[in-house]
């Protein structure tokens, strides 16, 4: 995925964002950088997680190196996230309550949009409120932390979505 096109892709989302939160698009898209699952790991929970995505208010993305955004639309649905807590960011959005409510409140928007977003692009079935899998193929739940969390998101990683 090269520079230009990333941005192509960035800028659509920030005006599909923007129509369905009303958040007005920066002027400076935000840097997107694919990193290894340690790295991910490292910078958004220090300890093993679930991890696919994670914005830094330093104004950049970061992606799991697996996720393909551009081909793949589940994987298109973390970068939404992430340019949500990124317009957030640029918005001051939930400004007016303390800082523990407010990354609670700016979560909860995120994912109304990403769930939003999989819904308009017909793949909203597929997944549960948690944003997982609906089905795998022993029907287990996937905890947090688990050792095989990967493998019942495929989807976000495969071609298949
Ligand atoms: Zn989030």
């Amino acid at each position: 995925m090269d520079v230009l096109s990333t941005k192509a892709l960035i800028a659509g989302l920030f005006s599909w964002i923007s129509l369905h939160t009303g958040y007005e698009i920066p002027e400076k898209a935000p840097d997107v950088v694919f990193v290894s699952h340690e790295k991910l790991v490292e910078l958004a929970c220090h300890d093993e997680c679930p991890v696919l995505g994670f914005y830094h208010p330093s104004r950049v993305v970061y992606l799991d190196m697996e996720l393909k955004p551009e081909t793949n639309l589940c994987a298109r649905s973390i970068l939404v996230h992430e340019l949500v807590h990124a317009m957030q960011h640029e918005n001051g959005s939930f400004h007016d309550v303390d800082a523990r409510e407010r990354s609670i409140l700016r979560e909860k928007e995120a994912l109304l949009v990403h769930r939003n977003f999989l819904r308009q692009n017909g793949r909203g079935n597929m997944f549960k409120r948690n944003l997982r899998l609906r089905r795998t193929v022993n029907g287990a739940e996937v905890r947090e932390g688990a050792k095989n969390w990967r493998w019942p998101l495929q989807a976000y990683f495969g071609p298949d979505c």
